[in-house]
């Protein structure tokens, strides 16, 4: 990925992408067209800290998600996270994506309401927002957090103008409107390991990259 610096906004989405599928996807188009953002990048967790060892690596990983995006000039697979050791702390992408960019250019982590309600347990999550904006989508079954110390952060830092949110570069909340495809990673691995079909839940260059490699079977 080209990390030369230029001014235009930037937006990064997170995930362990194992494996992407229609739901990060369409998301991943619905938010760069809200945000107005030039790209998206979407950046696979080498290794994610809340999560048991996977059993599928972060290249391959990376490889579904590219091969996923091929078409899509506005998305962007940004291997930053496979470039560091250790787990992969949010923070420290944030702090390296804003050490690329200006300091007044506007730049947003996506995430879904599900990772906004344990938001609290990663590694230093009250400085997110020194370096971002926090962009969240709705997610089937998941609610706003409405009590103790995260629900006040949240609601210290809520901002529903989109317009206010993108003209300053960073601390604020804001909660969109996103298509809400009942797909998730965990239906693809459990289907595959049944034998079913995973076609039109995920591209088709991803469904055969699956089963070229035997993956999650
Ligand atoms: P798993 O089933 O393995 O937990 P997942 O499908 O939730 O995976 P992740 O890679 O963990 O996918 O999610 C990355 C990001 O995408 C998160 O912010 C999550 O909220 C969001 N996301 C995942 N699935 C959807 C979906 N169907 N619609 C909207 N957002 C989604």
């Amino acid at each position: 990925m080209d990390r030369s610096v230029n001014n235009m906004s930037v937006a990064l989405f997170g995930g362990t992408f194992n494996p992407i599928h229609n739901g990060h996807l369409r998301i991943a188009v619905e938010l760069a067209e809200q945000l107005d953002v030039e790209s998206l990048r979407m950046i696979p967790c080498a290794l994610p800290p809340h999560r048991e060892a996977l059993t599928v690596s972060a290249e391959q990983r990376l490889q579904m998600l590219k091969a996923a995006i091929e078409n899509q000039p506005r998305l962007v697979a940004d291997e930053i996270e496979l470039q560091r050791q250790g787990p992969s702390y949010t923070i420290d992408t944030l702090r390296q994506v804003r050490a690329e960019i200006t300091s007044d250019t506007p730049l947003y982590l996506c995430l879904g309401m599900d990772v906004l309600a344990t938001i609290d347990s990663w590694h230093q999550w009250q400085q997110l927002t020194d370096y971002c904006h926090l962009v969240i989508s709705a997610r089937p079954d998941h609610n706003m957090p409405q009590q103790g110390a995260l629900a006040e952060w949240v609601s210290q830092r809520r901002c529903d103008d989109l317009q206010q949110l993108k003209s300053s570069s960073a601390g604020k909340l804001y909660f969109c409107e996103t298509s809400m495809l009942a797909i998730s990673s965990t239906q693809i691995r459990d289907k595959v390991s049944r034998g079913d079909a995973i076609d039109y839940l995920t591209p088709a260059a991803v469904v055969n990259y699956i089963q070229q490699n035997y993956l999650y079977e």
